[in-house]
């Protein structure tokens, strides 16, 4: 693939806080960005260009291909009548497939075990009738996921017990329980020339499902380190992936177990802001612009830690800490839930 110029312009499917920071990375490299975004467009503040349509817009679809160069997304529901218009048009990196495996945890599943890679021992769920027996099977305790549409931990039930009957109300899979001591995640970053690039891997801790903070280092031995970014490096490999991304794992007595991948720039990779040269942002742009990748040494200790709903308040305190950078993504009502920024914290 050839480099993007600079004045090159981005499409970017998605306009959250993920699209503003890719924006100000692909800013920094040249290049305009256009973010396509049915709701509220945080990135939308600094994109030289927003369309505000729903996915089902086909005429606002195609104008808005034909103003870019080339399409990425942080964004991985893009329903797939677009994404076959979209594509018809401009080159879209990562690629569909690793949409397609990301966008159904049951089609994701199986493509980790088939690349040889250890899951959740897992259960086909199509309709309610198919529960008993995935239960008996796996036994509990167990989690029952939504196939499609979930995120931060929504469209999912944990059973207790195998005679429990809930119901997510949609195709599913059921996950056997892993007893992890820890969660990690590897973000790494594959270029248009197939070249290779992992960040540290960063210890993650969730609350109600939430990510919460970030550290690197994540504390593992330097064996289970290297198994980390081999691992995310068999996957990208597999894909023919052109851009950076999250690979979550549980950290296991038997080893690591693959959670779940996401096909773009991603919430534990922040830290990479305060201590790398190139962060994520700016990597995964150097990927679809099939710019050289940057390394991705860590020159710094950091915890990130995501500013979630009135934690904002916390801001002016935050402002006179030593070391630490306050992100703020623009966003209006401080809800309950919703990311309103993040500080990366230089240990
Ligand atoms: P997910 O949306 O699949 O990443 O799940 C959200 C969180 O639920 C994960 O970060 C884990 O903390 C927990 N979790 C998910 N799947 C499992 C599992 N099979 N066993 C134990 N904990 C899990």
């Amino acid at each position: 693939m050839t480099e993007l110029k600079p004045g090159a312009t981005i499409g970017i499917l998605g306009g959250g806080q993920l699209g503003r920071m890719l924006s100000v990375a692909a800013s920094r490299l040249g290049y305009r960005c256009h973010v396509y975004e049915p709701g509220a467009a945080p990135a939308g503040d600094v994109a030289h260009a927003v369309t505000n349509a729903p996915y089902e817009d086909h005429q606002a679809l195609r104008a808005f291909a034909e103003s870019v160069d080339v399409i990425t997304y942080e964004f991985e529901n893009v329903p797939t009548s677009a994404l076959d218009l979209l594509e018809s048009l401009r080159p879209i990196r990562p690629n569909r497939r690793a949409l397609a495996v990301s966008q159904d945890r049951l089609t994701e599943k199986d493509f980790l075990t088939g690349i040889g890679l250890t899951t959740a021992p897992y259960r086909n769920v199509e309709t309610e009738a198919d529960l008993p027996a995935a239960l008996a099977d796996l036994g509990a305790p167990a989690i029952l996921k939504t196939r499609r549409m979930g995120y931060d931990g929504k469209g999912q039930i944990r059973f207790s017990d195998a005679g429990q009957r809930d119901w997510t109300g949609a195709p599913s899979v059921l996950e056997g329980f892993v007893a992890f001591s820890a969660e990690v995640s590897v973000i790494v970053a594959r270029g248009a020339d197939g070249q290779v690039a992992a960040y540290d891997p960063g210890l993650n801790v969730h609350r109600g499902g939430i990510l919460r903070t970030t550290t690197v280092p994540c504390g593992l031995p330097a064996s289970l380190l290297t198994d980390a970014v081999l691992i995310a490096a068999r996957i990208v490999n597999a894909l023919d992936y052109v851009g950076v991304m999250g690979v979550e794992l549980f950290v296991t007595p038997q080893g690591l177990i693959v959670n779940e991948i996401a096909p773009r720039v991603h919430n534990s990779g922040h830290w990479t802001q305060a201590g790398c040269a190139v962060d994520q942002f700016e990597q995964h742009i150097r990927a679809v612009a099939g710019l050289p990748l940057g390394d991705g040494q860590r020159y710094a200790d950091v915890e990130m830690e995501n500013l979630i709903g009135d934690d904002i308040d916390r801001i002016p305190d935050l402002l006179r800490r030593p070391r630490t950078q306050v992100h703020l993504y623009g966003k209006g009502e401080a809800r309950p839930g919703r990311k309103m920024g993040h500080v990366n914290r230089v240990l």
